[in-house]
């Protein structure tokens, strides 16, 4: 037990308590997305704390669209949406829900409201509303339309229903307080009139609910326990409760807020993602430089990965930024043990063994991923002529270089000693070819321990190399100076975000590797295959991330 109590984040605890008093004697949470935009790694964090809630307490999870503003959705989005909460494991089998299927029962609702005289008609100008309402400090007025009866009120609303009325001509408003210390309670506005077609009940309706009531009866009629949201609706829990009791739902959910995940020096506002992506400065919403989840899918992240973040994140209620660095080590732990090890050459030179025969190869065994033996082996060619990192070779080295420069010998990754014996450059003095001789005797697995080299270097062989293109990514946002411009709010892009290399050569080894496949490229970083641009005869690889790390694991 003891270990699990420790453990337990506040929600967790705040469930315990309910279900310990009798509150709820299950559990049901939900994601409740509107469909205007993809998923977020703000999102994520939503989706795999109410599901995991729902798992851990044997409970159920409900994937809700809330769709009940028929301006700023589009179908499209459902899809995607569907796609990222499945692939992030979230399963919520045949608990899939549209909020505008419930139109008809927040119709009744607002009926009730009415009768009750806790709702009326009001035909003040939004202006008009606005002004009523007061300030912070001020209390606001009563509408002159505040006490009509229920009568009149009834046959109103039907007229707004009916569409007797333009947009904004009259809304519907709780009955609540307009002296109310909390502004959202002071008469607030449950249904307005838009001649709006919807992309699920098309025509049918030209009123509207607002959030703030069509979310509490979408929570209650699904027999939502808790309702888990993000901390700007605390002071909205109050008219959420008063829309639950007024409407009578039994039994009734429960909110419980908590932070918002923020990642330093990343993108997350759709808006600005919307405007990224029409001036082509990234390549789709699930441009691999973005945190959409459909772009930490294609950069290559798992979903493992990703819940591993959120895990270390933790849950509360206070705000706060979190490092970059940290998705990425997960990314490398996730990765480290799962992966095949592979070289790739990302700016090559050619290697020359001159005393290799020509003609001829020999068949290595090369471990795939030496800390994890369940990956198998597999077969690499070596042969006379390969490709190696033009990184790898120095013609005058500085100290404590370990690398290839004449004269010195070096290990090539799995295979032999060479050793360089000169060089070839072209016109400009670039170096185009390096020369060495190999030791026969000094073959990897072999057991040689005459000598020792310092460097160990990776390579591909030259003749079944097939070339690639990676692309190199960094951060979108410069760093130095913040996600936004002081100035006029505009994003701080870096320039160098994308590289894009088109003469890397790849090892034989992948040529059955699929859309997302991830990899190490030894001494390098882990690389995914692009969903988007790469085949079989062109592969495009996406670097998820380096192997180098600035992140400490907070301890
Ligand atoms: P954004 O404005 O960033 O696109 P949103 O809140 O408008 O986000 P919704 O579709 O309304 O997007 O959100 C669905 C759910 O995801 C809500 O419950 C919301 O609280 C939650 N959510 C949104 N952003 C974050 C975040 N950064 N961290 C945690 N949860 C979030
Ligand atoms: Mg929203």
């Amino acid at each position: 037990m003891g270990e699990e109590t420790v453990s337990k984040n506040f929600i967790e605890q705040e469930i315990d308590k309910d279900l310990r008093e009798g509150v709820y004697d299950r559990v049901c949470t939900r994601f409740p997305p509107e469909p205007n935009g993809y998923l977020h790694i703000g999102h994520a964090k939503s989706i795999l704390l109410n599901y995991g809630l729902a798992q851990k307490y044997g409970g159920t999870f409900h994937l809700r669209f809330d769709d009940t503003n028929p301006t700023k959705e589009d179908t499209e989005f459902v899809e995607s949406i569907k796609a990222d909460v499945e692939w992030l494991g979230a399963e919520y089998g045949e608990h899939l829900y549209f909020a505008s299927d419930y139109f008809d029962i927040m119709y009744e609702c607002a009926l009730k409201l009415i009768r009750k005289g806790k709702a009326y008609v009001c035909d003040l100008s939004p202006d008009q509303i606005r002004e009523y309402r007061g300030t912070l400090t001020e209390p606001g007025r009563n509408s002159p339309y505040r006490d009509r009866s229920v009568e009149e009120n009834l046959a109103l609303f039907e007229g707004m229903k009916n569409g007797l009325y333009k947009d904004g001509e009259k809304v519907l408003r709780a009955r609540i307080d307009m002296a109310s210390p909390n502004i959202n309670m002071r008469d607030p506005i449950l249904y307005r009139v838009a001649h709006m077609t919807h992309h699920n009940t098309g025509d049918k309706w030209c009123i509207y609910p607002m959030y703030d009531f069509a979310h509490p009866i979408e929570d209650a009629v699904e027999k939502i326990t808790h309702s888990i949201c993000t901390l700007e609706f605390e002071d909205h829990r109050p008219l959420y409760d008063w829309v639950v009791r007024e409407c009578e739902f039994d039994p009734a959910p429960r909110q419980i807020e908590f932070a918002k995940l923020y990642l330093t020096n990343v993108v997350t506002g759709k808006r600005y993602i919307k405007k990224l992506v029409q001036e082509g400065i990234v390549d789709g919403w699930d441009d691999p430089r973005l945190v959409s989840i459909a772009a930490l899918r294609r950069r290559g992240f798992t979903p493992e990965s990703i819940k591993m973040f959120v895990d270390m994140c933790g849950v509360s209620k206070s705000q706060s930024s979190v490092d970059y660095a940290m998705l990425e080590y997960c990314i490398r732990e996730d990765l480290k043990m799962k992966r095949p090890r592979m070289m790739a050459v990302l700016d090559p030179i050619k290697l020359v063994i001159d005393n290799y025969p020509e003609g001829e190869s020999e068949e290595l065994d090369v471990a795939n991923n030496l800390e994890n033996e369940e990956l198998g082996s597999r077969t690499l060619p070596f042969e006379r002529e390969l490709y190696i990192e033009r990184d790898d070779f120095m013609i005058e080295p500085p100290k404590k270089y370990f690398r290839l420069f004449p004269g010195n010998e070096v290990r090539l990754m799995h295979a032999y000693f060479v050793k360089c014996t000169g060089y070839e450059t072209d016109g400009d003095g670039r170096v185009t070819v390096v020369h060495c001789t190999y030791d026969p005797e000094t073959k990897a697995g072999s057991g040689f321990t005459g000598r020792k080299v310092k460097g160990t270097i990776h390579w591909v062989p030259a003749s079944c190399a097939q070339k690639a293109e990676v692309r190199l990514y960094e951060n979108l946002i410069d760093e130095e100076k913040g996600v936004y411009n002081k100035e006029d709010g505009s994003l701080n892009l870096n320039p160098n975000s994308l590289e894009i290399r088109t003469d890397c050569y790849v090892e034989p080894g992948f040529r059955d590797a699929k859309p997302y496949d991830s990899f190490q490229f030894v001494r390098n970083g882990y690389f995914c295959i692009d969903a988007k641009d790469s085949s079989p005869e062109a592969l495009v690889f996406n670097r998820i991330v380096s192997l180098k790390s600035s992140f400490k694991l907070p301890k």
